[in-house]
């Protein structure tokens, strides 16, 4: 219909000011904490060649196969906007040859993904993702480090998390594990779920993180990884578990932990919050050695995360959300045309000093206007009021207590950068 209004596509949504503010903090934290790791900031494009992901993630993956906005660009190129960015940056380490530096090459992203996932609370179609990349050690104290500063992150960001770690084996171990797994899902195939009997073919390791209830006992009996790693992935697993324990970092071995991409290898990780309901997954990652190679370049050793970030807006706690909020350092209510000219003056110039002001444009009575201070939760309001004009000294009004007392042009200066070193913002980062 040429008239209806026209809504955000089912699965997005806009981030309004009000939420906006906790994303800032959140980014800030981000870069703050990150920045003490060594991590500094990579940006892919959004949109990459639908061979990376398919050669990268794997073409039978859930990912791939179902949930990528894939199609044919003006130039007869098939193009994807991203599902996730591990391929990305890993694409952009080899085509920058920012490997060969010498050292781990640690890069972190904040940006958005797409998926076209069925519709279900916590699951967006274009959502977000903080993540980071250590690239160029299969030393098992890169995972120790990395899961040790998403911990201080979140801790920073008062989240309570619980951290579950397994060994999805390698090239050498899998084969012969997905092997046993076939032959014992082969077995029990009718008792399974229609998805789980297609995986059971197309990627049986897929059918151990099924949610569906009549899987469960299936499930439960089936062989487990662990039970049948290769020398060098136990010992690399072992390795980890005792690193973390001398970083004091709790978890828990999950045998069916196994995550829904193709190149995870040895180390596979979540950390999943109790307050995020059915999808408690917060954060998920893992090792992926062979990843650099699968896609053309030279064997770089990897492990990243991402974590989602509207995930962990929606879990903040009241004390970090109250961080976030920045009321204006000082609202300026004016009465008259000569007030509101006065009021945009004294604002530009205390602006330009680096305070925030908000002024009501449309004037209304004094009533409505100290009314819209107490909405924005101003600590100040100057009243500016012909009488004051014609003085040459404005009432300030501290909204706290409510005293009030005249100042001028140059007392009110001095009264702002007295405030402000009392009341000087928290940014919340950690
Ligand atoms: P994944 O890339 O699937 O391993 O996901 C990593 C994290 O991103 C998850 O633990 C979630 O927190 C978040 N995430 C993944 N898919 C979505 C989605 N569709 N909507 C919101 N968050 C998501």
């Amino acid at each position: 219909m040429e008239n209806e209004i026209i809504t955000a596509l089912p699965g997005t949504r806009d981030l309004l000011p009000e939420e906006i503010s906790l994303w800032h903090l959140v980014e800030e934290a981000t870069r703050k904490t990150f920045a003490c790791y060594g991590f500094h900031e990579i940006r892919t494009p959004l949109l990459e060649a639908a061979e990376l992901f398919a050669r990268g993630i794997g073409g039978e993956t859930d990912i791939v196969g179902k949930e990528m906005y894939t199609f044919m660009d003006q130039s007869g190129r098939l193009v994807s906007l991203r599902p996730e960015a591990t391929a990305s940056v890993v694409r952009a380490c080899i085509q920058h040859s920012m490997h060969r530096g010498g050292e781990v090459t640690r890069l972190y992203y904040i940006g958005p993904m797409f998926r076209h996932e069925k519709k279900q609370k916590g699951r967006w179609r274009q959502f977000y993702q903080i993540g980071a990349e250590a690239l160029g050690s299969d030393h098992p104290a890169v995972e120790a480090e990395v899961i040790e500063m998403i911990l201080f992150f979140l801790e920073s960001l008062g989240v309570r998390s619980r951290l579950v770690i397994n060994s999805v084996g390698d090239g050498l171990c899998r084969p012969g594990y997905v092997l046993l797994l076939r032959e014992s899902l082969q077995q029990h195939r009718a008792g399974l779920c229609p998805d789980c009997q297609r995986r059971a073919d197309t990627n049986p390791l897929r059918v151990l993180d099924c949610k569906v209830e009549s899987c469960q006992p299936i499930i439960a009996g089936l062989p487990k990884i662990s039970d049948h790693l290769c020398e060098d992935c136990h010992r690399h697993f072992a390795d980890v578990q005792d690193l973390l324990q001398e970083a004091g970092i709790p978890f828990a071995i999950e045998p069916r932990l196994v995550r829904g991409l193709d190149y995870y290898v040895k180390t596979a990780f979540e950390i999943l919050s109790g307050d995020l309901g059915a999808q408690n997954a917060l954060v998920g990652g893992g090792r992926y050695d062979g990843l650099a190679e699968t896609l053309g370049g030279p064997r770089i050793p990897g492990f990243g995360f991402a974590m989602g970030l509207d995930r962990l807006v929606m879990i903040l706690p009241e004390e970090i959300r109250a961080r976030a909020r920045r009321p204006p350092d000082l609202v300026l209510a004016h009465m008259g045309e000569a007030a509101l000219r006065k009021a945009l003056a004294l604002a530009r110039e205390l602006r330009h000093l680096g305070y925030s002001c908000h002024l009501d444009l449309r004037g209304g009575s004094l009533k409505s206007q100290m009314r819209q201070a107490n909405r924005l939760a101003a600590s100040h309001v100057l009243i500016i009021g012909e009488d004051e004009l014609a003085r040459g000294r404005f009432l300030i009004k501290r909204m706290a207590d409510s005293t009030q007392r005249e100042v001028t042009r140059e007392e009110l200066f001095a009264y702002m950068h007295a405030e402000r070193v009392t009341h000087e913002p928290d940014t919340g980062a950690a």
